[in-house]
């Protein structure tokens, strides 16, 4: 049986401890940066059971991971997801995992925030890219503010602290950075703005809403004060705090920096396949470790899989290359590899 002696470290040193599941490729929403007006997605034949996801998560906690984030596509839409998340909870209460956590779009928060805390989870991410109902619908095609706003209010009822994720888009919602800034601030969110990416082909092209977020920041410390934060995720976000507001300022900036140095997790699509990189296509195919194998036999092709993974992890991404020829850098889209 292997252990957390047995981690998961890479060709690089770096130890992987953050796993990212996208619990389904399919979204109510077809925000414009993310996915195309029509989209086909995954047959259902091919998307992990519930039981399978559970499965590779106790291989990945079993060998290290200490922090889970459910995405996809929509997580909430993927039906019996509450029930996932009591299963992946239960490691919460042994001690062998610190987080689980969710990014969603919050349309149908208001139903689920109840059982997403008593699953274990303490925060969820909610992306929000305006706050005006008719651009909110505008930038989703399809979506309703007053649903999210309800979603997140029932997530504060619920004792789940909502963190906001607003990716900006030069053109599209520059102006309302300032003033997400401050309704943040009052109703007591964090902030974390993001680059946008080139994941997926999409109808726009996504040079034109590239918005460097190292001149928002310029911008934002003519206004306010921002104090830098040591802490970090392992991720590409770096951290102010927002002083006048009392807000915890994210943003994401894999373009204008790459800190891939410090990379610390890998993302299993819905349909079982592990990437080591959201910018590369190396990939294992865990569904396969699953499905081809004797169930006596599972959890060593599991574990062999992880170790292919480890050795397959890449360097860096390269998203400055893609963005400059203006095709993605990659042909999934965020929502196939999970945000
Ligand atoms: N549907 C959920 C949501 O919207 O929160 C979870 C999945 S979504 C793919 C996760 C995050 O990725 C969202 O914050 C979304 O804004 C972001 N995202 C999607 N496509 C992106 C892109 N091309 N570049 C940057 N961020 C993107
Ligand atoms: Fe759906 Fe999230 Fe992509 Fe928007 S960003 S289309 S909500 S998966």
């Amino acid at each position: 049986m292997p252990s957390a002696l047995n981690g998961l470290t890479d060709g690089f040193g770096r130890r992987i401890t953050y796993l990212r599941i996208s619990v389904t490729d399919r979204c109510d929403l077809r925000c414009r940066y993310c996915m195309s007006e029509h989209m086909s997605f995954m047959p259902r034949s091919a998307i992990l059971s519930l039981e399978e996801i559970a499965t590779i998560a106790d291989a990945f906690i079993a060998r290290g991971v200490r922090k889970i984030r459910l995405t996809g596509g929509e997580p909430l839409v993927r039906r019996g997801i509450g029930q996932l998340a009591t299963v992946i909870g239960r490691h919460l209460e042994t001690g062998a995992l610190d987080e689980l956590t969710l990014t969603t779009n919050a349309t149908r928060l208001a139903e689920e925030a109840v059982m997403l805390r008593s699953a274990g989870m303490r925060r969820v991410n909610v992306s929000l890219d305006s706050r005006d109902p008719e651009r909110f619908r505008h930038i989703t095609r399809t979506g309703d503010l007053a649903k999210v706003d309800a979603g997140i209010a029932a997530a504060k009822a619920a004792g789940l602290r909502v963190k906001i994720n607003m990716v900006a888009l030069a053109g599209l919602n520059d102006d309302e950075i300032v003033p997400m800034l401050r309704w943040c601030g009052e109703e007591g969110h964090d902030l974390t703005l993001i680059e946008t990416m080139p994941l997926g082909q999409i109808e726009e092209d996504r040079t034109d809403r590239y918005l460097p977020l190292d001149r928002v920041r310029a911008d934002l410390s003519d206004r306010f004060t921002l104090t830098q934060l040591s802490e970090t995720s392992g991720g590409p976000a770096r951290y102010w705090r927002v002083e006048e507001l009392g807000v915890k300022l994210g943003l994401i900036t894999p373009l204008t920096h790459n800190f891939c140095e410090t990379c610390n997790r890998v993302r299993l699509t819905a349909e079982g396949k592990l990437y080591m990189c959201l910018g590369q296509n190396d990939r294992v195919d865990l569904r396969a470790a699953l499905r081809d194998n004797p169930p006596e036999a599972r959890q060593a092709a599991l574990d062999a899989a992880l170790d292919a993974a480890m050795i397959a992890k890449p360097l860096r991404h390269e998203f400055e290359l893609a963005m400059k020829e203006s095709s993605p850098a990659v042909p999934r889209h965020m929502s196939v590899t999970g945000g």
